[in-house]
């Protein structure tokens, strides 16, 4: 029997993930194939999500954008990682810069090369020194890397922070551009096919019928077809990250740009704060069973470094995945698949890699069931993965200052976090579960940021001369020093190369 090809997909939903999904299928099947997108106005979007990973580049690169455009459109900033801040213990400073550390000595890695040295000679700066992200972030420094061999001019890698509502614009108008039809209005009904279960159509509330071969659920928490239709189930993970509440607010920028999110740990959660051309926005994530809303609304005004532009806005969320994304007709992505708090910025990232698991396996009108399983084992390992390195943020605090970090301290892990981080407080290696996710330098700038320090480290940097090591780290870190120091200010270069037209109100 012959495959019948795919030739209507519906996408429920006009938030990040909707349009990130249109995006790219009407560019990839051209037109093979009608794409229509329903958003409702009277439900809108969640409207936060500014920070990203590096991968953005690649999807953004995936859809050909171009680059400066996009920057001036979004209203963005560059990120070179993010700024921990009382995390771990008060007073704690440390950055998760994304790039590496520098090339591997005599096939070891670096990091086991500096715990050894750190032992030798005590007082070896941190080994944050040789990430060139985070000493371009210290000092405030932005270019983007050049091409060429391996230097100081490349060994780091960059996101951007930006307007959410702005990117999902900037996609709406790719998409339907490329031929995606958009409908406003509100679905209020789920056809199911009574021979297979499937999904047949959607009603809307204006007494449409919206028919299709494949649905793509970017309803948002709600998981309107994954969850309403096909009761996929959740599974929670508040215990280990008992973050479920945020509050938002932007405020008016300050002059200098920062090229990276912070984050600031506090006695019930945290507080982000993220830089934008025309305003920074800024949130506290806090779980409200160890403080009330009305006291996080006030650590997060009593926080913000310029005047507040609105009135904080409330959300709730509970942490925890789809138990399969993909079932029958029917894929979620987004919100709808499961959340993650934003910690690191994962959630865009996530939508990222399920799209290209979708494209990967892409189904015909069969949607066979061995396409979803393996798309909801990948699924399943990036969410996991993703889980376990923001869980370890909160179990490795040493704060005992308030019942929410005691709670964090004491709290049961998943097993796969417990191995990777007792594997690395004996022996300084890192377990890499997920290939796709955060990678060996990501788990080593939070590890010992927080505070773990390897009792042992690899014996085979043991066979490398030691004063060889030292005048590596030496000469890496004043090529670093030297080379940062004639990067132009973040600023600068973006008020020279992608400046954004200034927003009416949104002065200093
Ligand atoms: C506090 C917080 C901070 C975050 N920060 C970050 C961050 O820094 N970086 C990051 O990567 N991510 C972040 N995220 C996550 C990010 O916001 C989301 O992943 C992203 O916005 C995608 O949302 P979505 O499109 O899945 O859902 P939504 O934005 O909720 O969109 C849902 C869409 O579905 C439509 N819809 C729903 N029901 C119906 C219906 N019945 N009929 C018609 N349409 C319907 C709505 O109209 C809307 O268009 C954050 C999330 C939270 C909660």
């Amino acid at each position: 029997m012959s495959a019948r090809p795919i030739s209507k997909i519906v996408i429920v939903g006009g938030g990040t993930a909707g349009w990130m999904a249109a995006a790219p299928l009407a560019m990839k099947l051209e037109k093979r194939c009608e794409i229509v997108l329903i958003e409702s106005p009277e439900i809108g979007t969640i409207g936060v999500g500014e920070a990203t990973l590096p991968t953005i580049r690649l999807y953004n690169g995936f859809l050909g954008l171009d680059g400066a455009d996009f920057i001036k459109k979004t209203q963005a900033t560059f990120k070179l990682g993010i700024e921990f801040k009382d995390w771990g213990h008060i007073g704690n400073r440390f950055f998760h810069g994304f790039g590496d550390f520098g090339p591997r000595i005599e096939n070891r890695s670096p990091h086991m090369h500096w715990l050894r040295l750190k032992k030798a000679d005590p007082g070896m700066p941190s080994y944050e020194n040789w990430s060139v992200a985070t000493v371009m972030a210290r000092n405030g420094k932005f270019v983007p890397p050049v091409g060429g061999p391996p230097s100081a001019s490349n060994a780091f890698s960059y996101g951007f922070q930006f307007d959410a509502g702005l990117y999902a614009a900037y996609l709406r108008d790719y998409a339907m551009k490329r031929g995606v039809t958009r409908i406003e209005a509100l679905i209020t009904e789920v056809e199911l096919r009574p021979d297979n279960g499937f999904i047949a159509a959607v009603k809307l509330g204006d007494g449409r019928r919206i028919d299709g071969d494949l649905f793509i659920d970017c309803s948002g928490f709600r998981g309107l077809l994954i969850e309403g239709a096909l009761k996929a189930g959740y599974d929670d993970w508040s215990a280990q990250l008992p973050c479920n509440s945020a509050l938002a607010v932007p405020c008016a920028k300050v002059p200098k740009l920062t090229p990276y999110t912070t984050s600031t740990a506090r006695s019930a959660g945290w507080l982000w704060r993220i830089p934008l051309q025309h305003r920074t926005g800024n949130g506290h994530v806090y779980c409200n069973g160890f403080t009330t809303d009305e006291e996080a609304a006030r650590v997060l005004l009593d926080g913000l470094d310029g005047r507040a532009l609105d009135e904080p806005r409330q959300l709730r969320f509970t942490t925890g995945r789809r138990r399969k994304s993909w079932v029958k007709n029917c894929v979620a992505i987004g919100l709808s698949a499961g959340f993650i708090e934003p910690l690191e910025s994962t959630s865009i990232s996530l939508i990222e890699n399920m799209i290209g698991f979708l494209i990967e396996g892409f189904p015909d009108t069969d949607c066979s069931p061995v396409l979803a399983d393996e798309f909801n084992r990948r699924a399943a390992t990036r969410y996991e993965s993703t889980r376990d390195f923001i869980v370890m943020h909160y179990k490795l605090t040493n704060r005992t200052d308030s019942e929410f970090w005691r709670y964090c301290a004491n709290m049961h892990i998943p097993d796969s976090l417990n191995h990777q981080i007792e594997l690395f407080r004996e022996s300084g290696q890192v377990a890499i579960i997920d290939k796709e996710g955060f990678n060996e330098p990501s788990h080593i700038s939070m590890l010992l940021g927080l505070g773990v320090i390897p009792k042992k480290h690899d014996p085979f940097a043991d066979h490398v001369d030691l004063d060889l090591v030292r005048s590596h780290f030496k000469r890496l870190g004043e090529a670093i020093a030297g080379t940062v120091r004639a990067m132009p200010d973040h600023t600068d270069y973006i008020a020279a190369a992608v400046a954004a037209d200034p927003v009416p109100g949104l002065a200093i």
